[in-house]
């Protein structure tokens, strides 16, 4: 492959050497079943443990809270209907806000269409939820409070252990998705008052495919996929042993170099922004920009569409995002972006960028001069 410049980590990221060779064991030889009662069966099984108990170190929660599923969707699925499901007797009330991913937005309308409410929590202009507003929508019958930690297209950081806080002192089980968080900014379960919480193996440099759910023990919960006993009932399916594996490696490494990691994106993050504010009198920072994660940039050039410059960058060997992957190719402005500031012109403007390990100061040189190059055009 000629060299390109990935500059999307948002969407995903390239799978870590450590993280497959890890994995390769269990892709050949053991591939036992993890249920199974023979040595081959127990060698997975004591994998599988493994990695639940390097997730569990990470986010402080015990090992038997951790469960694995397929993905960052699956896990909000399953934390938000299992939980509202489960302990409807309490309330049927549930609150979010308007910038979550599809995965929670989605899930909560399901909800709404088997007879739960579901307040939206506004965001305000630069991307943060407003906290009084959350405050105000708790009601006697709220159950859940899901809102997620850091956001995957303007990558703010929500006050997420304000909220757990509130969520405990009234008696309201507090989801959040970290997928955008994990390896990126600390995460204690306990420290947060955080009852269930969502990741995703390949926002980390773990295989694409993989996600984990943790749930605080004694929390009511219904399983939502019918079958066998795996994931003690919460989450019937054989275990992916060799992406769980990944995933338990991968969060270990991300963790133990997270502050050299952090500090990396925020260098070339800052040279990114500086360069763009200088140069280009149309670009317009979206989302706060002291509270948000080190490798994200969102920013809108006001007289051009973020996909164009999208289709252009790619034509340079550039890749980067005009929104969130899973609204790639739809021709709708980002929702996220209208919600923050009820404009058009931003919200069809947008360009994400996003930072990775692997990333240099060659390649945002190579990125400003290539945009300086698009607008001269
Ligand atoms: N939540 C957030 C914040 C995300 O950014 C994503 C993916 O981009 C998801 C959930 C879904 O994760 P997955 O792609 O693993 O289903």
């Amino acid at each position: 492959m000629d060299h390109v410049v990935y500059l999307d980590h948002a969407a995903t990221t390239k799978i870590d050497e450590k993280v497959l060779e890890e994995m390769l064991p269990y892709l050949e030889n053991y591939y036992g079943n993890a249920s199974s009662l023979y040595k081959l069966g127990k060698d997975s099984r004591k994998a599988v443990e493994n990695a639940r108990s390097q997730v569990a170190s990470v986010i402080n929660c015990k090992p038997s809270e951790v469960y694995f599923t397929s993905c960052g969707s699956e896990s909000d699925n399953l934390a938000i209907k299992g939980i509202a499901k489960a302990n409807k007797n309490f309330g049927k009330h549930i609150i979010t806000s308007n910038i979550e991913h599809p995965a929670v937005l989605k899930t909560c309308k399901t909800l709404e269409r088997e007879g739960f409410r579901i307040s939206y929590v506004p965001a305000k202009e630069n991307g943060i939820i407003d906290i009084e507003s959350l405050k105000k929508s708790i009601r006697s019958d709220t159950v859940l409070i899901s809102i997620m930690a850091a956001n995957n297209e303007v990558g703010t950081i929500q006050p997420i252990e304000e909220i757990g806080r509130i969520a405990r002192n009234n008696n309201i089980f507090f989801h959040t998705d970290c997928v955008q968080a994990i390896g990126n900014m600390d995460i204690d379960v306990k420290k947060m008052n955080i009852d269930a919480l969502s990741m995703s193996g390949h926002k980390f440099y773990a295989p694409k495919g993989i996600g984990v759910l943790y749930v605080r023990n004694g929390i009511r919960f219904e399983r939502q996929q019918d079958g066998g006993h795996q994931e003690k009932e919460k989450r019937a399916g054989t275990e992916n042993v060799a992406s769980i594996v990944g995933l338990g490696k991968a969060i270990e490494l991300i963790d133990k170099n997270r502050m050299q990691y952090t500090n990396h994106l925020r260098t070339l993050r800052n040279m990114y922004v500086e360069n763009v504010i200088n140069l280009f009198p149309n670009a317009h920072v979206n989302g706060d920009l002291a509270n948000r994660l080190a490798g994200n940039m969102n920013i809108s050039f006001l007289d051009y569409k973020g996909a164009h410059l999208v289709e252009e960058l790619d034509k340079r060997g550039i890749y980067v995002s005009s929104g969130s992957a899973c609204s790639a190719g739809l021709p709708m402005p980002s929702s996220v972006l209208m919600n923050m500031t009820h404009n058009l012109k931003i919200a069809e403007s947008s360009l994400r960028v996003t930072f990775g390990k692997e990333n240099t100061m060659d390649e945002v040189e190579y990125l400003i001069y290539s945009l300086n190059d698009i607008m001269k055009k």
